[in-house]
């Protein structure tokens, strides 16, 4: 099933990284999935994870992971760990990953499910909006929530030349945005079509 996804995924021409298609082989994503969806964790489909969230589609994994332009080594800052897919698909393609989840119930699941495949991210309970600061700079940011604009912390915490990949807009559906930070005060924006992301919310949850 794990190889008729990438098949799947392959037959996307937007997805040109071949290091995405061993990502995707190497980290299976039933695991991320509560057990009752198992058969179905290789559909190209989003599921609930639990406190309302989802896992986001494996083809949205795929699109943003494309767009990020990664190289092994560097520093990721992901915002929205959820389910933990998207941050172990970016570990084993050699990231350094920094992840923020707002959720406690999800933040508490996520760490167990990535020690078991031996990975190392560093993942922080608290708000995307601020990003982590003490890690900063970051060479990616990567924000898989649906956020109402670019919040301004995250492109301080960018690195000049660095890339933001962030779904943008105030309702249920987004723009998916290409932001590269061309100096520290100028970016250009690319757009990549229409998205369905939760919404990124501010604060954190209980
Ligand atoms: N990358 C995840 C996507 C999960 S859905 C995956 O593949 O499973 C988006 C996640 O963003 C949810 O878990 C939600 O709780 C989280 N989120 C929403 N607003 C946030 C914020 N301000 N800071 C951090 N995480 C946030």
């Amino acid at each position: 099933m794990r190889k008729q996804l990438i098949i799947e995924l392959q037959k996307d021409t937007r997805i040109t990284d071949a290091q995405i298609f061993e990502a995707f082989d190497k980290v299976p994503r039933h695991f991320f999935l509560d057990l009752a969806f198992t058969e179905q964790a290789y559909t190209n489909m989003a599921f609930q994870i639990g406190a309302g969230q989802t896992i986001s589609h494996p083809i949205t994994v795929a699109f943003q992971t494309q767009l990020l332009n990664l190289k092994r080594g560097e520093k990721v800052l992901e915002i929205g760990t959820g389910s933990g897919f998207q941050t172990c698909i970016l570990c084993s393609m050699g990231a350094k990953v920094f992840s923020i989840e707002r959720q406690k119930e999800l933040f508490m699941k996520v760490k167990h499910i990535i020690d078991h495949f031996g990975f190392t991210p560093r993942i922080m309970f608290g708000d995307g909006y601020k990003g982590m600061p003490t890690f900063a700079p970051f060479d990616k940011i990567i924000v898989t929530c649906g956020a109402p604009d670019i919040p301004e912390a995250l492109l301080q915490q960018l690195k000049v030349g660095g890339i933001m990949v962030i779904p943008v807009g105030e309702g249920a559906e987004q723009i998916m945005k290409r932001i590269t930070k061309i100096s520290e005060t100028e970016v250009t924006e690319e757009s990549f079509g229409t998205f369905k992301f939760v919404p990124m919310l501010e604060r954190t949850a209980k």
